[in-house]
């Protein structure tokens, strides 16, 4: 075990609203202090970091994306979905009612569109529907592209949003098109039909959220139709490891022993990580970050540092979450130089060649570095 102490700016959000979307799942609305607006101001398809209380270990912090949409001013909604034997989602579902508070990080996220004015494919599954959801609302709101959505579900009763869905097709039979996939009917959706599916939109901005198997066969199919990287996103719905809300005590956190992974170059896992073998800088480093249109930029990052810590300390408020290398929070663009991962559970081995790291996890190799946030 190593310990570590983490400094996090989190918040007490009031809860202003509890509904019951499906007898698994529950949206829950909570108000954003005066004074903290600026913090959560959001893109669609970010996501909270819940504090869920625990007797065992204080706090078990998980992710929630947002369902509502920033497009108007509107309180901020997680939908949550009880997983079977999970402790957070159940706890969350069966203890969060109107007047709590629940303890939260600022929204983090990069599973945004570049445009809610470009065509968008959307494919979701079961409660991956709570990013796309602020997607097609915001979308709808500010944009102006066609949507088009693939959710796929159990059955009938497990369709999180149904009645929202169908209001908004009614309401933009010309923007929004929405094809219920239920397992109970047609059975798992395959590789082909998806292909199918997605032919006709080989052009739009494809987002895909669900279950690891369905989000593995959509990618496989939207990659046979030839779509970019840059064009195809997905939101991995995992629980993370460690604990940012760490001001409560130092957090014992268990050193990650990576899984001996599989052949599969998709796999983060199993991706080479660039500047692994790269032997750290001698001197203090060069780093230029672009983040929130300003260039940050400082000649004393030193080796053994991670990007995130670096910003930190000079004051930069670099977006983050887990801290562990798991949920892409902190996602960063090299525009030059490189860095090594001390570990690496979310990006792809695509990713990782598109340049993409993870600044809480980052460390210089090369005497300079300059990333983007954007
Ligand atoms: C970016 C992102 C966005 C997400 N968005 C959503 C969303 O919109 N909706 C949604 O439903 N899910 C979402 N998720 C998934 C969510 O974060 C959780 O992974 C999911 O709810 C399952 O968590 P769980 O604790 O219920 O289950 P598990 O993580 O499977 O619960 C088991 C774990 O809890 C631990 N545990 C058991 N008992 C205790 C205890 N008493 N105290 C502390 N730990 C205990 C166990 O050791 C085990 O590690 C998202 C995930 C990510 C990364």
């Amino acid at each position: 075990m190593r310990k570590r102490s983490v400094d996090t700016d989190s918040f007490e959000l009031k809860v202003i609203d509890v509904v019951e979307e499906t007898p698994d799942a529950r949206s829950i609305t909570v108000e954003v202090p005066e004074g903290a607006e600026e913090q959560f101001a959001y893109r669609p398809g970010q996501f909270l970091t819940v504090a869920v209380p625990s007797d065992r270990t204080g706090v078990a912090a998980r992710c929630y994306s947002l369902s509502s949409s920033p497009v108007g001013d509107g309180p901020l909604t997680i939908t949550v979905k009880r997983t079977a034997e999970g402790y957070a989602s159940n706890w969350l579902c069966d203890n969060v009612r109107v007047g709590d508070t629940l303890r939260v990080l600022a929204p983090s996220g990069i599973f945004t569109p570049a445009s809610l004015d470009a065509d968008l494919l959307l494919f979701a599954a079961g409660s991956g529907i709570t990013p796309v959801m602020s997607i097609i609302r915001a979308a709808l709101a500010g944009g102006t592209g066609r949507i088009t959505v693939l959710y796929a579900n159990r059955d009938e009763r497990s369709v999180i949003f149904a009645a929202e869905l169908r209001r908004l097709a009614a309401e933009h039979p010309d923007r929004l098109r929405v094809v219920h996939w239920l397992e109970s009917v047609q059975g798992l959706p395959t590789q082909e039909q998806v292909r199918a599916f997605a032919a006709d939109h080989l052009e739009d901005d494809a987002f895909v959220c669900g279950p690891a198997p369905f989000m593995a066969m959509t990618v496989a199919a939207l990659k046979e139709l030839g779509f970019p990287r840059a064009r195809r996103h997905q939101e991995k719905f995992i629980s993370l490891g460690g604990n940012p809300f760490g001001d409560l005590h130092d957090v014992e956190v268990a050193e990650q022993e990576i899984e001996s992974a599989e052949a599969d170059p998709e796999d983060a896992a199993a991706a080479p990580v660039p500047g692994a073998e790269a032997a750290a800088p001698a001197a203090a480093v060069r780093l230029e970050v672009e983040l929130d249109d300003e260039t940050h930029a400082f000649d004393d990052w030193a080796p053994g540092t991670t990007m995130l810590d670096h910003l930190e300390a000079k004051g930069v408020k670099a977006p983050f979450s887990c801290r562990e290398g798991e949920c892409s929070a902190c996602a960063v663009r090299l525009l030059e130089g490189e860095v090594s991962m001390r570990h690496n559970d979310v990006l792809d081995a695509e990713d990782l060649a598109d340049g993409i790291r993870l600044a809480c996890q980052a460390e210089p190799v090369t005497d300079v570095v300059r990333a983007s946030y954007s």
